[in-house]
């Protein structure tokens, strides 16, 4: 089997960019590992919040700034994107622009909230300042005990369960070509790439796009080993009953992200090098406590689900986007999102499209894989992913 790009990994990412490359012409095949390799992406939140998650938060060094300015461009292209998807494919994401309130509880927390306001006032984000009787006139799920609130107003939210649906229908329907199966082994073999599938079988390609989340095949396509790392995360769905948050709300331990379908989304816990996917009790009595904490209404909400996902981290929080300078070019990487996957995910594919397709620009310095590549200059070509033990 042979196509032009073929595309490890279906989530977010990967079908971001196969759609955006399948609509420009190209001839592109995904291959995903479905319950094999499970997607974090289902297992998202799907918040569109620059302003509360990653960006200045966890961050090292000099991708700090960088992240920061393409979560704003990825949150800018959302309504665009949202718009195209729904067009393309006729699929309601319950895309939700309707923005994220963030809550204090104590003085310290508005104080840092204050700070927040400040920070997003200089980078040209929109903020409202809120106290505590204007947050709650504007939120009156909200309890008692917040002090103050701050509204992000371009930012919201997503179903990630209904993007990832969407996003196949529309590459399929680009013409992207979809195929289920763990890819075992990334190999050249007289200068052509092969992937060798864990079932039996090959995918001939002219170029690869590695977006397999937290899966280890970023190691077999050339990424140093520990590089990218899951980070486990725990969230639950409450159902909505009267009196629960209208918008997503954000707040001491917990986030509440309101559904479409009358679920509250409650996250999330965090577990750094964990690759379990059973939910973790204890951290899930945690997140209920604290939500409600924040909107008492949903101390006696039924709880209609709960899960865990990995995230795929990095050491500087940072995404990995481009190919590895000392290695082969026609490898490039899309991995890496961490918190952020499905905001990132309309800049994300954008760039590597432009890039793939000889458009203007170049590859960001700050996601180069090269910023890690000295922690293992051996890293093998051609090894096993763990994933594909799984
Ligand atoms: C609890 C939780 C809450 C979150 N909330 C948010 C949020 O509110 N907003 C936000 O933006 N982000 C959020 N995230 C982060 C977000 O989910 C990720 O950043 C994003 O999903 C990463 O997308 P991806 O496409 O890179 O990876 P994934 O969605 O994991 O997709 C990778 C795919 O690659 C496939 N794969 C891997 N290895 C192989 C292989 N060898 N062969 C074939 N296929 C392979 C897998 O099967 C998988 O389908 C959250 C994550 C968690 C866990």
């Amino acid at each position: 089997m042979r196509t032009d790009t073929a595309i490890i990994g279906g989530g977010a990412i990967g079908l971001s960019i196969a759609w955006e490359l399948a609509g420009a012409g190209e001839k592109v095949m995904i291959i995903d590992g479905r319950s094999a390799v499970p997607r974090a992406t289902k297992a998202a939140a799907g918040m569109l919040a620059p302003s509360f998650e990653g960006a200045g938060r966890h961050l090292l060094g000099a991708a700090s700034a960088a992240l920061q300015d393409f979560s704003l461009r990825s949150l800018r292209a959302w309504p665009a994107f949202a718009e195209a998807l729904q067009g393309a494919t006729g699929m309601d994401i319950d895309y939700r622009p309707e923005g994220v309130l963030g809550v204090a509880m104590d003085d310290a927390e508005a104080d840092a909230l204050s700070d927040q306001a400040d920070a997003m006032e200089r980078a040209g984000v929109k903020a409202e300042r809120l106290d505590a009787r204007a947050a709650r006139e504007f939120e009156p799920s909200l309890s008692d005990c917040v002090v103050a609130g701050l509204f992000a107003l371009e930012e919201g939210q997503v179903d990630p369960v209904r993007l990832v649906g969407a996003l196949e229908v529309a590459a399929k329907r680009a013409g992207a070509e979809m195929r289920f199966g763990v890819v075992a082994r990334l190999e050249t073999t007289g200068g052509a790439l092969r992937l060798r599938l864990a079932g039996g079988g090959f995918v001939f390609a002219e170029r690869i796009v590695v977006a397999s989340g937290a899966g280890a095949f970023a190691v077999a396509a050339g990424m140093p080993a520990g590089v990218v790392q899951p980070v486990k995360g725990d969230a639950l769905a409450l159902s909505h009953g009267a009196g629960g948050p209208a918008r997503v709300v954000r707040g001491r331990g917990a986030y509440l992200c309101p559904k479409a379908d009358g679920r509250v989304v409650v996250g999330a816990t965090e577990t750094a090098g964990s690759d379990r996917l059973d939910p973790d009790a204890d951290g899930l009595a945690r997140l209920r406590d604290a939500a409600a904490t924040i909107a008492p209404a949903l101390a006696h909400a039924k709880e209609a689900s709960r899960w865990a996902g990995l995230r795929p981290g990095t050491p500087d929080a940072a995404p990995i986007l481009g190919p590895l300078a000392h290695r082969d070019d026609r490898i490039v990487f899309a991995v890496g999102h961490y918190r952020n996957g499905v905001l990132l995910a309309p800049a994300t594919a954008r760039l590597v499209a432009d890039r793939l397709l000889g458009r203007e620009g170049q590859w960001p310095a700050a996601f180069s894989p090269d910023r890690f590549a000295e922690r293992s200059p051996d890293a093998a070509m051609s090894s096993t992913p763990a994933a594909a033990r799984r």
